[in-house]
């Protein structure tokens, strides 16, 4: 088996290059063959979902070559627990990526929930406070006050999260087995349209009507498309009608939907609306310390806070640095600092922009030059000192709102005599390449400081 994975890996490596065959495919074990299913461990969940979403299908083809036969691939999470695969039985069986057609389990009427996207893992801040509120109320009260439940909100901000919880509650709580159907709009229309193609649209919405609670992820692709919507408008009022519960995510409110009908904005609007607004910092450290707890992922509060810091707009973009924080730790076997943080994240990440003041230049220049901060502020006219202050004075002007008379005091020095530096200045940035190279380094370096390193 051992040579059997030597050799797979050699034409993995081949594809991927040397660096992310050491970062992606080296920490991987692979377990062994059983039927056309090999089975493959990944330190972790991160891991294990970033190879599933860019290199399964390299280890598959690989694999397969290898051994003359289609084979599957199942990424299963490595136990820390030392009891084989038990606790992750499950997902061992989950079939791997790609996952199957959700229209397909739809038409069973079985549903396709990530089981990630539990109210459990749903991190709550003032953000989506009010989101998370309601969705509860829903799960809790299918059909009864909030019907439908329409979340907006911006890419990735947990929306999907949401609307999977509520069915995940819906599954496993409440006194009698419920049907729940989960679908992307994509996959209502498609089914849609084979429907109509293969004139089973009695069919169709049976499928679509006999269920407790109908979840359609990302409403907003409906819009514009005339027999969708009016299909969607009858499901939804057959639906509503029988006090099934209904819930929508997009990524605008009804009202900013352009293409969406008339009579379906009201609907949409006819029940509780609901916005996720981006989290702020707390919220945004809390989610991150969350997720590594989940990984097993060992996070000191420092680069917890460094990571949410550094990536403000969007959950997924914070996963997304866990996972390339997980690897590198496992990969190094070592410590996660904040200075390690930094390295592993560096193209993930652009660093917070800090508001940049005179003061702040003015240390910096002076440390880019290894010149003394009193030598730059003083009258000194050697050669490179001049040099270089005439460089910090060019940069406070072209990165702060100051004057060049404020400029000018804050050096000791009349404003003619800022003037005269930028412009120097500014002459040598557009006639010398090499010289320019140089600036823009220092301007990146000031900006790439953190503010509490500041
Ligand atoms: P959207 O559907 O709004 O684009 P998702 O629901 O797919 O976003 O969320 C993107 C990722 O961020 C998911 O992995 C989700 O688990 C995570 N996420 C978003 N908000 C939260 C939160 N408040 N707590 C925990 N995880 C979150
Ligand atoms: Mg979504």
């Amino acid at each position: 088996m051992d040579a059997l994975w030597q050799r797979v890996a050699g034409r993995v490596r081949n594809e991927l290059g040397q660096v992310g065959f050491e970062t992606w495919i080296s920490p991987l074990n692979f377990v062994g063959i059983e039927g056309r299913t090999a089975t493959i461990k990944a330190p972790n969940r991160f891991f294990r979902d970033w190879v599933n979403e860019r290199y399964v299908e390299i280890l598959r083809e690989s694999l397969s070559a290898e051994v003359g036969m289609n084979v599957n691939i199942a990424l299963v999470v490595e136990d820390h627990n030392g009891n084989g695969n038990g606790s992750h039985a499950a997902a061992a069986k989950r079939p791997p990526l790609p996952a199957p057609a959700p229209s397909a389990a739809g038409r069973e009427g079985r549903t396709q929930l990530d089981p990630r996207y539990t109210f459990a893992e749903f991190v709550v801040g003032s953000s989506n406070q009010f989101a998370h509120a309601a969705a509860q109320a829903v799960a809790n009260q299918p059909g009864e006050k909030y019907n439908p439940l329409f979340i907006y909100g911006g890419v990735g901000l947990g929306k999907t999260h949401l609307a999977t919880a509520i069915g995940h509650h819906l599954l496993a709580k409440g006194d009698r087995p419920r049907k729940v159907l989960f679908l992307p709009s994509e996959i209502f229309m498609n089914d849609l349209i084979s429907s109509l193609r293969r004139d089973r649209m009695g069919e169709f919405k049976e499928r679509m009507r006999r269920v407790d609670a109908l979840i359609l992820d990302d409403v907003q692709f409906i819009a514009g498309r005339e027999r969708t919507q009016e299909e969607f408008f009858h499901t939804f009022n057959s639906l509503h009608a029988e006090r099934h519960q209904i819930v929508l995510t997009s990524d605008k409110a009804p009202r900013d939907i352009a293409g969406l009908e008339e009579r379906l904005r009201n609907r949409f609007e006819s029940g509780l609306i609901a916005d996720i607004a981006p989290p702020d910092l707390e919220t945004r450290v809390a989610i991150v310390q969350k997720k590594a707890a989940l990984e097993n992922l060992q996070l000191s509060s420092d680069v917890a806070l460094y990571v949410a810091q550094n990536v403000s707009s969007n959950v997924r973009e914070l996963e997304g640095c866990l996972t390339r924080l997980a690897a590198f730790a496992s990969l190094n076997k070592c410590a996660i600092t904040v200075d390690f943080a930094r390295q592993a994240l560096r193209d993930l990440i652009r660093e917070q922009e800090v508001k940049l003041d005179i003061d702040l230049i003015q240390k910096r220049v002076s440390e880019f030059f290894h010149i003394r901060l009193a030598d730059l502020k003083s009258k000194k006219r050697t050669q490179h000192i001049a040099f270089c202050r005439q460089v910090a004075m060019y940069l406070c002007r072209k990165l702060t709102d100051s004057s060049f008379p404020t400029i000018g005091d804050r050096f000791g020095r009349d404003h003619s005599t800022v003037i005269h530096a930028y412009n120097l200045i500014s002459r040598r940035v557009s006639n010398d390449s090499a010289f320019r190279h140089s600036i823009e380094k220092i301007e990146r370096d000031l900006k790439n400081i953190r503010p509490d390193a500041a």
